[in-house]
């Protein structure tokens, strides 16, 4: 973007803004007004009738705040973090597997050996993922589940990385990777969904 269009922009954003919280005896007379947004980024109405762009810019006003919500999905809010804010809440190991689709040691998790009665989280975002009651034994050194808790609560896509064709499963609310899912798992559904462990918190009860 042009850097003096944006700056100057910015100022015309932040004028509105202080300019529309005066008593309407101190603001100042329509053509004014109207020249200030004619170099607002969004002049004009939008499609839709929302009206002057201005408000559009909220983020601007605070800065500090980058988690928005995106639209929503099956009724799920998404979260969406800068990745410096990730890098910054997460363990290295859980920045690995969460946002950039690693995969944890086997037999390194603490939740293989997990069999209370419990929920296990998104280490991300806490969104419920999968349930001890679907969970069971692979032998395979990862937490593995026949079902997650919610069907919409993760999002299933073909993963073609590392010379193979896999589905991988990742949390619906903030994306973060959370394993794979096999047809190899027990009955009733014969789907085995392997998790990394450190993608997750185990929520007893
Ligand atoms: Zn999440």
């Amino acid at each position: 973007m042009n850097r003096r269009f944006f700056i100057s922009s910015s100022i015309a954003v932040v004028g509105f803004a202080v300019l529309s919280r005066l008593p309407s005896w101190a603001q100042p007379n329509e053509k004014v007004l109207s020249g200030v947004l004619a170099v607002s980024p969004h002049p004009g109405p939008l499609p839709g009738g929302e009206g002057v762009g201005v408000g559009r810019d909220s983020t601007f006003n605070s800065p500090g705040s980058s988690i928005q919500e995106k639209s929503k999905s099956k009724g799920i809010k998404k979260v969406t973090k800068t990745d410096a804010e990730w890098k910054s809440q997460l363990t290295p190991e859980q920045y690995d597997v969460l946002r950039h689709e690693g995969t944890e040691y086997a037999f390194t998790s603490p939740l293989n050996d997990i069999h209370d009665k419990g929920t296990f989280i998104c280490a991300g975002c806490e969104l419920p993922v999968f349930s001890s009651a679907q969970k069971f034994d692979s032998g395979t050194g990862w937490p593995s589940f026949w079902a997650p808790l919610k069907k919409e609560n993760v999002i299933e896509e073909t993963d073609r990385s590392a010379g193979m064709t896999r589905t991988k499963v990742s949390c619906a609310q903030c994306e973060g990777h959370l394993g794979h899912v096999f047809d190899d798992g027990p009955k009733p559904t014969g789907l085995r969904y392997c998790m990394n462990g450190v993608a997750m918190k185990f929520v007893k009860g």
